[in-house]
């Protein structure tokens, strides 16, 4: 269990196949899942994402911050397999 702060995109950083997802309620993360960690905004710490499987959070994964408006992006964790997550069925868009 551990709550994660995601990361800002990279100047010019277009996720291939990817989306942004919005946060319309600062009090309601965007996803739930069953997994162990909450992810939060990197600049201003609102929780976006809770008990998210890693392999979910990939560098595809954006959600936009509902109370700050920041674009963050998934940090890739080394030994995760996110061809897990999204190689059973295609991402929307
Ligand atoms: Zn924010």
């Amino acid at each position: 269990m551990a709550t994660l702060k995601m990361r800002r995109p990279e100047a010019g950083e277009i996720p291939p196949g990817g989306g942004t997802a919005v946060q319309r309620d600062p009090a309601t993360p965007v996803f739930s899942g069953n997994g162990p960690d909450d992810y939060v905004c990197v600049d201003c710490g609102n929780v976006l994402a809770v008990s998210m499987p890693p392999e979910y959070m990939n560098r595809k994964l954006r959600i936009r911050c509902a109370r700050c408006r920041t674009v963050n992006v998934a940090v890739e964790v080394e030994g995760v397999d996110y061809a897990k997550a999204f190689g059973r069925r295609p991402a929307d868009g």
